[in-house]
């Protein structure tokens, strides 16, 4: 942020919420409160797995994903939550600065190995994109392909029907609720690698229909990094 708006509104921490202070982007003590995800991981979704379990948690044992692999930063607890929920709708927008950083750190070297060509966020409904002013896995998207040095395409996918909250749904209404709720944009995805950016990956199926529409027009493998990831399902 130039100096100037930062004298204005001052960055504020991701997890207090108070002025960071200086160019920082959390406070020390806070960071302590994160819950960065660490090894062992899913082969498929990126979760955290307590050791001794197999290659792929319970949620990946049980369903087949249309994605290839995936990975998240930190694990869906409470402080991330609490974070989260202020970035989408209190318009923290600064937050991304840190996910972002953050999301690099522990994933880059994965999304580097999977030859991305494009990055595509999981797009809202417009209505709710209106009311909201941003789409936060769009802005989370523009700043890791800047970083990555990949194009971002925030029109290959929009979203037709307004659909429910997924965390207020069990397994079974969660697909229903997403059938038929992605299109396509215009654009050519033929042979392309696709990385599918959203702000919480919980049991994959929000990725796997978007997956599912990109796959149909021609991508060749879609893969996605989130923000955060619950622990097993
Ligand atoms: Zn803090
Ligand atoms: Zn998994």
């Amino acid at each position: 942020m130039p100096r100037l708006l930062n004298l204005i509104y001052p960055r504020r921490c991701p997890v207090c919420d108070d002025i960071a202070g200086g160019k920082r982007l959390i406070c020390e003590p806070c960071r302590l409160r994160l819950h960065p995800v660490s090894e062992p991981l899913c082969k498929k979704c990126g979760k955290p797995l307590s050791t001794g379990e197999a290659e792929y948690c319970p949620d990946c044992r049980r369903r087949k994903h249309l994605y290839t692999r995936g990975r998240a930063a930190f694990e869906y607890g409470s402080v991330m939550k609490e974070s989260i929920s202020r970035f989408k709708y209190k318009n923290r927008r600064e937050y991304g600065d840190f996910y972002v950083r953050e999301m690099l750190k522990s994933c880059e070297a994965a999304v580097r190995s999977w030859n991305i060509d494009l990055i595509v966020p999981i797009p809202l409904h417009k209505s709710r994109r209106r009311k909201r002013g941003f789409n936060q896995a769009e802005l989370i998207a523009q700043k890791l392909g800047k970083e990555l040095g990949i194009p971002v395409s925030p029109n290959a996918l929009f979203r037709v029907r307004k659909t429910k909250p997924q965390k207020e749904l069990n397994d079974q209404e969660r697909k229903s609720n997403l059938k038929d709720a992605f299109r396509t944009g215009k654009q050519d995805l033929e042979f392309k690698k696709i990385l599918l950016i959203d702000d919480i990956y919980t049991t994959g199926s929000t990725i796997d229909a978007a997956a599912s529409v990109l796959l149909d027009h021609g991508a060749e493998k879609v893969y996605f990094l989130s923000i955060s990831i619950g622990r097993g399902y």
